[in-house]
């Protein structure tokens, strides 16, 4: 067990620029994950930490102790390959035991062993699998088994990367929850690197979002949910992803939706004209049934353009003057295409960033954004028909 720390890490690879100034400080027994899309230099960052590739600056310590320039061996880190390997000549069992017999590790006996074994493969679900050789398995078994490689054995520090992303939704569901138990019994630093956010939501005691080789907020899942620091990582949580509107600011007030929505500036936004109001689809209600806005609600109407069923769930598109609203409903009532649906969200679910001309570039969010003081009334007007 032990902390981790990374200072300053930058890697290039020929001129392209795969890490940029990245600081981790993760704490002893902490489960930290690394959430990004392809390419954004999570796999690198992991390299970086196991001293598997040259770094072009900055400083690795565990523990305490400068692991910079010592060898991966000797970092008494763990690392599971986004690609695996397994023996094919020996069984399941014989994979996982040998881990055990080399290394710095040191000999386990023949019981020891076994019992770590079994604690992994029953933790893993191949427990009755462990007779078998790799080509007997399902490329979801081998995921699992190449994973128990790495956890298998004692580590300072374990470094999986994407280890569940081979797995079908529902087996990556069950091991997520499995995966979860086994980090907290044993109590290893780990840094864990997924593209998915709701696993970086439902394992990381904290997740640390990058972007283009740049951690762009660090936090945890509440802190990342329900403060993103900008557009990118408003969006790369939640399917489907936050609804973002352009809004104005005209006489102190917030304008969106060709007026239908419009509620009162209560934070500094620095004489901003423009600004950028976003709502997950999760925190909109939508029925049949009016809502009347309030000082902490608010309400607009609209048609339902398109409307899907999730399970339980609805997913609606919804036509508010000429702007599409993507809104995932409880299924609790029938909402059907083409009919006239009222909308509503509390106001401490609306997000606000700054404003720009390009849809496709991101922009930080404003600080304090809707969440209004204990006592502080405000009112919202809300008109239908536009301003
Ligand atoms: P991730 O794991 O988040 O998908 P990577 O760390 O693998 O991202 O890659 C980060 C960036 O560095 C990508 O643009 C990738 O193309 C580039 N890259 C990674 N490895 C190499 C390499 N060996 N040579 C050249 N470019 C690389
Ligand atoms: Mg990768």
């Amino acid at each position: 067990m032990a902390t981790l720390t990374v200072q300053g890490l930058s890697k290039t690879y020929g001129k392209k620029m795969a890490l940029r100034d990245i600081d981790l400080d993760i704490g002893d027994g902490e489960f930290f994950c690394m959430l990004g899309p392809s390419g954004a230099g999570k796999t690198t960052t992991l390299k970086s930490i196991a001293g598997l590739q040259e770094i072009d600056a900055g400083v690795v310590k565990i523990a305490g102790v400068d692991m910079t320039g010592v060898e991966p061996y000797h970092r008494n880190v763990a690392m599971a390959f986004e690609s695996y390997a397994l023996y094919p000549q020996k069984t399941v069992f014989e994979n996982l035991a040998s881990p055990l017999r080399s290394g710095r590790s040191g000999s386990f006996s023949a019981a020891a062993q076994q019992e770590r074994i079994d604690t992994v493969t029953t933790t893993l679900g191949i427990n009755h699998l462990q007779q078998r050789l790799p080509r007997e398995l399902s490329n979801g078994q081998r995921q699992r088994v190449a994973l128990g490689r790495v956890l298998v054995r004692p580590a300072d520090v374990y470094l999986l990367d994407e280890p569940l992303s081979h797995l079908d939704a529902k087996l990556r569901a069950s091991m997520r929850a499995e995966l979860k138990r086994l980090g907290q019994m044993s109590n290893t630093t780990t840094v864990y690197v997924t593209h998915d956010y709701q696993e970086a939501l439902s394992l990381g005691d904290r997740i640390g979002v990058l972007r283009a080789g740049e951690m762009v907020q660090v936090g945890t899942p509440a802190d990342i949910w329900l403060r993103p620091l900008d557009t990118f990582v408003a969006r790369a949580l939640g399917q489907p992803e936050m609804n973002l509107f352009d809004a104005e600011v005209i006489d102190g007030h917030v304008v969106a939706l060709q007026g239908a929505i419009r509620f009162p500036v209560t934070t500094d936004l620095g004489g901003a004209r423009r600004v950028r109001i976003g709502m997950r689809p999760g925190d909109l209600h939508a029925g049949h049934q009016a809502v009347e806005g309030s000082a902490s609600v608010l309400s607009c109407s609209g048609t339902i353009d398109l409307a899907e069923r999730l399970g339980r769930q609805i997913e609606l598109s919804v036509k508010v003057g000429d702007t599409d609203v993507i809104v995932v409903a409880d299924g609790s009532e029938a909402l059907e295409e083409g009919s006239a649906v009222s909308l509503s969200i509390p106001l401490t679910g609306v997000h606000l960033f700054e404003g720009t001309d390009d849809p496709s570039v991101d922009t930080r969010r404003i600080s304090g954004a809707v969440h209004h003081a204990p006592g502080n009334r405000q009112t919202v007007t809300i008109s239908k028909s536009g301003v």
